[in-house]
């Protein structure tokens, strides 16, 4: 099989809700069904695992990007104010799900 066939293959599979490596119904609003993900998953920690240099990398150059795209460094999403280097969620510490909205309401409402 080609891989540009592969590739639609996947795509009419995600439209249609199923897992994208094996057709079968995928897991909630992933993309694959449970066996595939913890499959994916395993991959990529190994991954992860043995080219630790690239993904610092990775890292690294996405930081870099962010910064000069104007974006939030640690999640990508658009800065608070134009001076910082975060987005108004990462300061607020609104990814911790206890902080959650608490913060956030009390700025954007202020
Ligand atoms: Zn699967
Ligand atoms: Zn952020």
């Amino acid at each position: 099989m080609s891989a540009v066939t592969d590739k639609l293959r996947r795509i009419r599979y995600k439209q249609s809700g199923l897992c994208i490596d094996c057709g079968k119904p995928s897991f909630g609003r992933f993309v694959r069904c449970v066996a595939c993900l913890y499959k994916y998953n395993l991959r990529q920690y190994r991954y992860s695992k043995n080219h630790p240099d690239r993904i610092a990398l990775k890292t690294k150059n996405d930081r870099v990007k962010r910064i000069e795209e104007g974006r939030c460094v640690r999640c990508g999403r658009p800065l608070w104010d134009v001076e910082g280097r975060y987005c108004i969620a990462c300061l607020t510490m609104n990814h911790q799900p206890k902080f959650k909205g608490i913060f956030y309401e009390t700025i954007t409402t202020s």
